[in-house]
């Protein structure tokens, strides 16, 4: 495989760029080699500047969901563009998009749109502590929410990809209002509330967790989480950023049938461009400036190309056959890998909710972060390497999801296989 413009691009981006990258893990640390300079995409596949094509189960980290440039995404953004990028006002399109996200999840009784993840959970935590009148926060070792200073402790994805201890420039004063409880373990969180009564504003969690690999949620975990937040006065914030219209159509709240006091959102509803939100119990959203006290604003939220694109995307996955399309193409790729593995004799644990899915090298379950941290990262750098090789763009960490697309045809998940089977011979 010839990267060589790859090569000198990365050469000239380190001396731009801290690692020459935007974001840590997108310069393949874990998995050895080089990051891959990408020229464009379309449907399912990537092309690189060199001129190799991939199938891209990263997508974006999750948002593409229907998979690159797709045409009805990029006619919304060019026609939400000729009328101009930004308004700094209300429009309607804002409306739009918002109804469409209330529609397939109902608990949503007002919102607010920012532009990313990280903001919509700075936000969502700010509100909670606003609301409660309590400052501490609970979240769960390896889990994400972005890269807010309370919400980077134990934090999962790039943190633990990279093995960096807590961030330092976190002040010790803020790291110590953020309790971590283990990820399907009711008893660290009961035991935390213990500790500290009437102080925990709220519990913010992936419901699915996803920024560890795939660790779907045991059951009763939820509906605990849910019952305890009730009975302590807490908020229970599900971080949906990467499970929202990823794990089902409405979200792992509707497919667990868990009711969150606030949900935060991005990825997928921003359609490819950079949207996130907030949003949950009118009680609660009504403390928001300038209806309330709260205060949180952005000078391009509810940006018009960004709502363009998010209003299309969706509408593209709200049919209920599209979801059973989607299932079946999922399971059909991790049923692959795994009879792919038995044969080899190579232990792994696969992991899969909805789109999301992750293989773990590993002879343990993956039930919280002690359980998934275990795994084997040389022998899945090793994989990810083949895979590249293959023509197949995986996440470059054993701790990331992969994801699907509307893209992904039953053709491109057969050759897949066939470069996982190829894989894991070698
Ligand atoms: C990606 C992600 C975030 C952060 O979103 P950004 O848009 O990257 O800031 C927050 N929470 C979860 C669960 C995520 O997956």
């Amino acid at each position: 495989m010839n990267i060589n413009k790859s090569i000198t691009l990365f050469q000239e981006a380190q001396t731009i760029f801290p690692g020459g990258v935007n974001s840590p893990v997108r310069a393949f640390r874990a998995v050895g080699g080089q990051p891959i300079f990408i020229e464009r995409g379309e449907g399912a596949y990537l092309f690189d500047v060199d001129g190799n094509r991939y199938i891209d189960y990263v997508l974006s980290w999750g948002p593409l969901i229907t998979g690159h440039a797709h045409p009805k995404v990029i006619e919304a953004i060019r026609q939400a563009a000729l009328k101009g990028t930004s308004y700094g006002a209300p429009s309607p399109l804002e409306i739009d998009l918002a109804r469409s996200i209330m529609d397939f999840m109902p608990n949503i009784e007002m919102l607010r749109f920012v532009n990313s993840g990280t903001e919509a959970t700075m936000s969502a935590l700010r509100l909670a502590r606003a609301y409660t009148k309590r400052d501490k926060i609970l979240k769960f070792d390896g889990c994400y929410h972005g890269h807010a200073d309370m919400l980077l402790v134990q934090a999962g994805s790039g943190v633990a990809t990279l093995g960096l201890p807590d961030s330092p420039g976190v002040p010790a004063t803020v790291a110590a209002d953020t309790l971590v409880a283990n990820f399907n373990d009711l008893d660290s969180v009961e035991a935390l509330f213990k500790k500290y009564p009437d102080q925990i504003a709220g519990i913010i969690v992936e419901p699915v967790a996803g920024n560890m690999g795939v660790v779907p949620p045991q059951p009763g975990f939820l509906e605990g989480l849910r019952a305890i937040t009730s009975r302590e006065g807490s908020v229970l914030i599900f971080d949906e950023v990467m499970t929202g219209f990823r794990v089902h159509r409405g979200g792992a709240q509707t497919r667990y049938n868990i009711k969150p006091d606030l949900t935060t959102l991005g990825k997928v509803i921003g359609g490819g461009l950079p949207v996130g939100a907030y949003g949950g119990r009118k009680e609660i959203m009504q403390m928001v400036a300038p209806l309330g006290p709260m205060y949180q604003a952005g000078t391009l939220s509810g940006n018009p190309l960004a709502m363009s694109a998010g209003i299309a995307a969706l509408s593209l996955i709200k049919g209920e056959e599209c979801w059973e399309k989607l299932e079946k193409a999922a399971d059909k790729l991790v049923s692959g890998i795994l009879s792919a593995a038995k044969h080899a004799g190579i232990p792994i644990q696969q992991t899969r909710v909805g789109t999301m899915f992750t293989t773990f090298f590993s002879e343990t379950k993956p039930k919280d972060w002690n359980t998934v941290k275990v795994a084997d990262k040389i022998r899945f750098g090793r994989f990810f390497q083949k895979m590249l090789e293959n023509g197949v763009y995986l996440a470059p960490s054993q701790f990331e999801a992969g994801f699907i697309s509307t893209m992904h045809t039953d053709d491109l998940i057969d050759k897949t296989i066939a470069a996982v089977t190829e894989a894991f011979r070698t």
